[in-house]
């Protein structure tokens, strides 16, 4: 297939296309990058610098590319940032990815493969959570997601649009060759934040929150590596032949895993302490988000390779400690 991946210099988008090279498709990378690192991109892979909303340069790609899927990761992910400038996260995360697809339809492309979220549940009623709970979200970041899920069914039915959306639990990681991982800027994700604070580059890391209702009081998340994500993105290929397909899976290991276990994962991988400071709840935190994940293990045969904390953030350790500074060294 040849796939375009939108945001694919970005964390996610660079570790799905190696992820396709690897399957033996073709991607073409399409990226702003504003947020994407130049040095993401993987190097025989056709790269187009344009953002979602510009118009005539999708055309041009649409045009000059035979495109069978569009993969889309171009999107803003900070929960906290959302809370804060919510019309950022609309602008970027619903009406270009809109753009995206008006211009999809335009050129014929009928597959779509979405980057939803957890935080599309809010707080959800029964833990883990399967892909029929209520979607309630309690930030702005997750309601963009659950906008442009909506937005999907609907051109599923009316223009026999064909998607896959994932909702990822907590992506986090690094591919195993040590070559790409996670690099924000700013960085607002636990993991990189708490090896950062352990290689005493970063502050003490700064815990949001002990008075949850969790057995240790801090929250509960679903930590699931970045190519085991990627790798849910290329098996769903094979389901997206009928035209009007609508898919939803949630995309965790089904492990819940505290704040401090996630500290404790780090000091055990990195032989470091992780300093530390308690503070206040962050607005927009659902106490606990874990997956079942037996959907996608039933339909599309998938297996996260990396199972437990352990295992992924010693990927991510590998990443960090040979690039301190990311992509920039
Ligand atoms: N967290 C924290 N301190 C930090 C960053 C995150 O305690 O400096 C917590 C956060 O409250 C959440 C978990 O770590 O419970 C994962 O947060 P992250 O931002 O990595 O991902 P999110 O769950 O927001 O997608």
């Amino acid at each position: 297939m040849k796939v375009l991946v939108a945001g694919g210099a970005g964390y996610i988008g660079s570790h799905c296309v190696r992820q396709l090279l690897a399957a033996g498709h073709q991607p073409v990378v399409l990226d702003d990058l504003v947020y994407g690192h130049p040095a993401a991109l993987a190097p025989t892979v056709p790269f187009y610098q344009a953002s979602l909303g510009d118009r005539a340069a999708l055309d041009r790609l649409f045009a000059a590319e035979r495109i069978d899927i569009v993969m889309h990761f171009a999107a803003f992910c900070y929960v906290g940032e959302s809370v804060k400038v919510p019309m950022k996260y609309y602008l970027n995360n619903v009406v270009a990815t809109l753009q995206l697809l008006d211009a999809m339809q335009h050129h014929g492309v009928r597959k779509f493969v979405f980057s939803s979220t957890c935080a599309t549940f809010g707080v959800p009623d029964r833990l883990p959570i399967t892909e029929d709970l209520p979607q309630a979200p309690i930030n702005p970041y997750g309601q963009t997601k659950l906008d442009v899920e909506n937005a999907l069914k609907a051109l599923a039915r009316a223009q026999g649009l064909s998607f896959a959306a994932f909702r990822y639990f907590n992506a986090a990681g690094a591919s195993e060759d040590g070559t790409i991982g996670e690099d924000h800027d700013p960085e607002t994700h636990l993991i990189p934040l708490a090896i950062g604070a352990a290689q005493g580059r970063r502050p003490p890391l700064q815990v949001f929150g002990t008075d949850y209702p969790t057995p240790d009081g801090t929250c509960l998340r679903d930590y699931v590596h970045v190519d085991d994500l990627s790798r849910a993105h290329i098996a769903v290929f094979d389901r997206l032949a009928a035209p009007g397909t609508a898919l939803f899976y949630n995309l965790g290991t089904g492990n819940p895993t505290s704040v401090l276990e996630v500290i404790r994962a780090v000091e055990k991988v990195t032989g470091r302490k992780v300093p530390v400071t308690y503070g206040p709840r962050r607005a927009g935190d659902p106490p606990a988000l874990y997956a079942d994940s037996a959907k996608a293990r039933r339909e599309l045969g998938w297996t996260p390779k990396f199972p437990d904390i352990e295992s992924i953030v010693a990927t991510a350790w590998q990443w960090h400690s040979k690039h301190p500074r990311g992509f920039d060294q």
